[in-house]
């Protein structure tokens, strides 16, 4: 029964590590790595529940959408930028 311990617990010790490893390596920004535009939030409930410091954004120049670390808000942020996901459908 100790090796089952031992094994599962070394398992979630490397899922710890990957999740880390990939918050880490996403970017934390709030301009496009392609174009350099602003980036828009995308509305994602599930996502938002899920994992908080992660916002899924899109870039309306080309285009780009993935996942970004959540940055801190600049002074004088404006809701109106959000679309939500059901506006884009
Ligand atoms: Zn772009």
């Amino acid at each position: 029964m100790l090796i089952v311990a031992v094994l599962f617990a070394t398992v979630l010790f490397r899922f710890a590590i990957v999740l880390a490893v990939v918050y880490r390596i996403l970017p934390a920004t709030r301009i496009c790595p392609h174009c350099a535009n602003d980036l828009t939030l995308i509305r994602h409930p599930i996502l938002r529940r899920l994992i908080p410091p992660v916002e899924h954004r899109w870039c309306i120049g080309c285009g780009w959408n993935g996942l970004v670390r959540r940055p801190p808000r600049p002074p004088g942020f404006s809701q109106s930028r959000v679309i939500s996901r059901a506006a884009r459908s």
